[in-house]
């Protein structure tokens, strides 16, 4: 049987990192820990291994599409494909940051939609039979949801949205921001919400696209919230460990062979949330 195959990426520290640790204990194959920075992989990688688990490293910055590509390559050739892929790596603005909102919306969507979407879309073809994929979102893209005007708020909805109309409306958002013009476009005033309002949406539609194209693949892609999670993110003032933090994702990527359901959700707590 072929080697099994596990991608983490942002996971030299916080919850990607709490990830890794996880699936170094449960899952029955290689486990990668990803990083921009090399520098800052390899010395997380340096504690794990004195700690008795043997991960193993790429460089991914999920900003550079190159670094996706080769990433995608290296795994492609190496292992046929991958088994698990967790879309953790994402970036927030401090809530007392002074960079202007446009800036901020920019930047964060750049990141937490613009990129992540550029990872699925060079490793979902990787993405072996029974493969798992989980992206890293959080309820405060629900609540931004909510918050959304109800004409947006029935888009993202949508069983008919499409992946480009979705990233037209991420672009629409980050446009509005420049012009000031976001609240009445509909949007609440938050970059990191309609980012993450972008990757549960996005993950729906390539649940659905899955389900349609490679039914027979059985391969169950979702988005989960963490909770709230103490980290460099988010503080120390949260109420979860990282290792809390990661039941979650892990759980979603551990989800037995049989398993059919979740997918195309939003998972809290291990529980589909309503969206
Ligand atoms: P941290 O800031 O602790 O870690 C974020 C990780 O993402 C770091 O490893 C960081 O790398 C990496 N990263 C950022 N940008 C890139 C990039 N372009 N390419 C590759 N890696 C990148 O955050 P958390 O662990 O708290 O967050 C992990 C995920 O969980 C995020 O998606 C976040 O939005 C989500 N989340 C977190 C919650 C919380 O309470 N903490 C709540 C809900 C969701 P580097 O060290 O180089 O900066």
């Amino acid at each position: 049987m072929s080697t099994k195959v596990a991608v983490v990426t942002g996971s030299n520290k916080g919850i990607g990192l709490a990830i890794v640790k996880a699936l170094c204990q449960q899952f029955q194959g290689v486990v990668y820990l990803t990083s921009r920075d090399i520098g800052r992989g390899k010395e997380t990688m340096d504690t794990l291994v004195s700690e008795g688990l043997k991960p193993m490293f790429h460089q991914l910055d999920i900003n550079d599409l190159s670094s996706i590509t080769a990433a995608a390559k290296y795994f492609k050739e190496k292992y046929g494909g991958v088994d698990i892929l967790v879309n953790n790596a994402g970036i927030a603005f401090k809530g007392a940051d002074t960079t202007p909102f446009a800036i901020q919306a920019e930047v964060t969507l750049k990141t937490n939609f613009f990129a992540t979407r550029d990872m699925l879309t060079h490793f979902l073809p990787l993405i072996k039979s029974g493969g798992r994929v989980v992206n890293v979102s959080s309820f405060v893209g629900s609540r931004a949801l909510n918050q959304c005007s109800p004409a947006l708020q029935e888009r993202f909805r949508s069983e008919d949205l499409s992946e480009e109309e979705l990233a037209g409306l991420m672009e629409r958002f980050v446009k509005e921001t420049q012009k000031d013009e976001h609240k009445q476009g509909g949007w609440p005033e938050t970059a990191y919400g309609v980012s993450k309002t972008g990757v549960t949406a996005l993950s729906m539609i390539l649940a659905r696209r899955l389900s349609k194209e490679r039914p027979g693949d059985k391969i169950l892609l979702n988005a989960c919230c963490p909770g709230w999670v103490r980290t460099d993110m988010a503080g120390t003032k949260a109420p979860k460990s990282p290792e809390e933090g990661a039941e979650t994702p892990v759980y979603l990527a551990l989800l037995p062979p049989d398993a059919t359901q979740p997918h195309g959700r939003f998972v809290s707590d291990k529980e589909v949330q309503p969206w």
